[in-house]
């Protein structure tokens, strides 16, 4: 990934979608919002957090990458997918993935230690965005993700580029209780005694689904070791990160 200031935010991009024309993409740090600690600074959602920092953040975001609006669903840890059509801004629905055809608008994933799952196909100008937690990747959301896309705009899967972002990594991601909550699909993603690569577990659902894997990116850091990042399993109460991707 590549770090880089952008209107007074600390933004991360990944290496492989930063090529492609007509895309806009970011994944934002914790520094240069307005929130006060322990959602400082740059918190994008809820929790105990005073909702106008919040949308100040959101404002600050969507100035830096030059976009006319962001759109983000309500996340409930399951796999149900929105198109953004239309004029549709803010909070747009109950979902976990956002998808669209439509330029101008940033998808925005809101997160503190789960994945977000970049969609880009740069040929036919579709995108999606996809929150993918350990629940959501035991449920299936990534390859109901690519699904959407492909049924819903005639997309090839292996016209499309996948990043996966800053989240827990092998690390940090912790399970005791992982014969209940992963099942035994998950062992061979085990790197020590509940310990999982959830990474690699998304990379291998991207395949399955018909991505090249020369077009799939790892962000590879893990936001509960790095302090850039909020992380909900580090800190407990804290802010959200964000990922976001537009087409322009
Ligand atoms: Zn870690």
């Amino acid at each position: 990934m590549i770090k880089h200031q952008q209107r007074g935010l600390e933004l991360y991009c990944f290496e492989s979608l930063s090529s492609l024309p007509g895309v806009v993409h970011a994944v934002t740090t914790r520094h240069g919002g307005v929130s006060a600690a322990p959602y400082d600074s740059l918190n994008l959602a809820g929790g105990g957090d005073d909702p106008a920092a919040i949308e100040a953040n959101l404002e600050l975001l969507r100035r830096a990458l030059d976009l006319e609006r962001l759109a983000w669903p309500e996340q409930v840890h399951g796999i149900d997918m929105l198109a953004v059509d239309g004029d549709a801004a803010g909070l747009v629905g109950q979902a976990d993935g956002l998808a669209t055809d439509q330029a101008g608008v940033g998808l925005l994933i809101r997160q503190a230690d789960c994945q977000a799952v970049l969609l880009v196909e740069p040929e036919k100008r579709v995108i999606a965005n996809l929150h993918v937690g350990w629940r959501g990747s035991v449920a299936g959301a990534v390859g109901r993700g690519v699904e959407f896309v492909v049924e819903r705009y005639g997309v090839d899967p292996a016209g499309l580029y996948a990043a996966i972002s800053p989240s827990l990594g092998p690390c940090c991601a912790e399970f005791i209780n992982h014969a209940d909550e992963l099942g035994p699909a998950y062992l061979p993603y085990q790197v020590r005694p509940n310990y999982f690569d959830l990474w690699q577990a998304t990379w291998d659902q991207l395949t399955a689904a018909g991505l090249r894997r020369d077009r799939i990116e790892t962000a590879a850091k893990c936001n509960k070791c790095m302090d850039s990042f909020f992380s909900y399993r580090r800190e407990g109460e804290t802010g959200r990160f964000g990922t976001v991707v537009a087409l322009v």
